[in-house]
């Protein structure tokens, strides 16, 4: 069910003029709540804001390869956030929000007038009183209006019931509310049409427009989660609040689906393999991911040539302590030479957790090659092996996993399981064990 869900990508793309940065994702998270809401505000309010910022770094943007563009048109983001973004942002580490089994759309706006919008369709929209009392009146010229709706003197605004702008006329010409609000902005400020709740009476030579609320009136209002926050809600309440359609997921949950697990496992713990094959393993997976950067892929040793299918992991240590990670528990490529290359290649920069590796790592770290055996159903959690077996879990239709020796005792193990997918104790679930060999070799530094 959750199978659809991408993984949250440690790194994003911010489109700032002509080039495009690359930064960690938790940089854009602090960076966005510090730019979007006030410093010193009430902190639930900020971390709300910070799980949207993380839903949009996890969904993409619209901009070229998912890139986004650190204004108001994704989120306001900017370098210089301040303590309290900051802590926002690591207090939500790892949440965002899912809507049935997609990403959830993160949208929020500054005020909503007394109403968010009713979207997606099929919700009302939240009624927010504190909000009303926010209004603007603008002046529009006849000239502005003949720009982006050219036609006779009538203008027509209609409106959805919860009282947005969906659509205005003249004669036969129209624009979508929102968009007539864009091309407006864009030619005269962004302050000339500041949301799409307002309404027109003509003027001599123009309309003069009364409206409330700034922005789309979609998602959550920064304004009234200020206010909830202030009033001691928590950033879970303030998000169900404007956005009851979605819920908020650890990313764990979308990156056990997409085949991904916290990799502590040690080669003290997990069993080996013949000598031969572990190092054939480890010198193909790390010249795969040199080879990454050179824009190269090595030949397929003999040995591993006709190995069948199977999981594989991948994780990148120093001294015990884990650098990146990265690996499926099962097969999606035809052969095991294929799956190692892929998982190499994944793990320098797939990890949300950690930013990517650069070449002088790959030569210097430690290399885990582990790869898991077919799960079998585990009838009871006692028999369980930590040290030896891993655990996987389904339950509410999440599949979530941890490797051997992630925890001393079965229960333990389990209760990493749960936390780590966020499923409560009170949700039955299913239970296998499995077992990895592992090849592992030292780096040079
Ligand atoms: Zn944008
Ligand atoms: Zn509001």
């Amino acid at each position: 069910m959750m199978a659809d869900l991408p993984p949250l990508p440690a790194v994003i793309r911010l489109s700032r003029g002509q080039g495009v940065t690359r930064l960690p994702l938790e940089a854009w998270v602090s960076g966005v709540v510090a730019a979007e809401t006030p410093a010193g505000s009430p902190q639930a309010g900020r971390e709300a804001q910070a799980v949207l910022a993380r839903t949009l770094a996890w969904r993409g943007g619209d901009h070229p390869e998912g890139s986004l563009c650190g204004t108001t048109h994704c989120m306001a983001w900017t370098a210089a956030s301040d303590p309290g973004a900051r802590a926002a942002a690591e207090r939500t580490r790892g949440w965002v929000l899912a809507a049935g089994n997609k990403v959830a759309f993160p949208a929020c706006h500054a005020s909503c007038g007394g109403h968010t919008a009713g979207w997606p369709a099929g919700f009302a929209g939240v009624s927010d009183p504190a909000c009303l009392h926010d209004r603007w009146v603008r002046f529009w010229p006849r000239t502005w209006l003949d720009e982006v709706l050219p036609g006779p003197a009538t203008l027509r605004v209609l409106h959805t019931p919860d009282g947005r702008v969906y659509q205005m006329r003249r004669g036969a010409a129209w624009r979508d509310g929102e968009v007539f609000g864009v091309l407006v902005g864009r030619r005269h400020g962004w302050h000339a049409v500041p949301s799409t709740a307002f309404e027109v009476r003509p003027r001599a030579d123009g309309w003069l427009a009364t409206g409330s609320g700034r922005g789309h009136g979609k998602g959550m209002c920064q304004r009234g989660a200020e206010r909830l926050a202030r009033q001691g809600r928590s950033w879970q309440e303030i998000l169900r609040h404007y956005m009851p359609w979605a819920r908020p997921v650890r990313t764990a949950v979308a990156l056990a689906a997409a085949g991904w697990l916290g990799c502590s496992v040690s080669p003290a713990v997990a069993q080996p393999m013949p000598e031969k094959l572990a190092v054939s393993i480890t010198t193909y997976a790390r010249a795969v991911a040199l080879g990454h950067f050179l824009g190269n892929r090595p030949a397929v040793p003999a040995d591993l040539a006709h190995l069948p299918p199977g999981g594989v992991f991948v994780t990148w240590s120093k001294a015990g302590r884990t650098r990146a990670c990265w690996g499926r528990l099962e097969a999606d490529q035809p052969g095991l030479a294929a799956q190692i290359a892929q998982e190499a290649v994944r793990s320098l920069d797939h990890d949300p957790r950690t930013p990517p590796l650069s070449s002088l790592e790959v030569r210097a770290l430690d290399l885990l090659v582990s790869l898991p055996d077919r799960p079998r159903p585990l009838p009871r959690l006692s028999w369980l092996m930590p040290t030896r077996q891993g655990l996987l879990l389904e339950a509410a239709g999440r599949k979530v996993l941890v490797l051997p020796g992630e925890a001393a005792s079965p229960s333990g193990m389990l209760l990493r399981c749960r936390d780590k997918a966020g499923i409560s104790r009170r949700v039955p679930a299913r239970l296998w064990s499995f077992t990895t060999r592992t090849a592992w070799s030292g780096g040079r530094g």
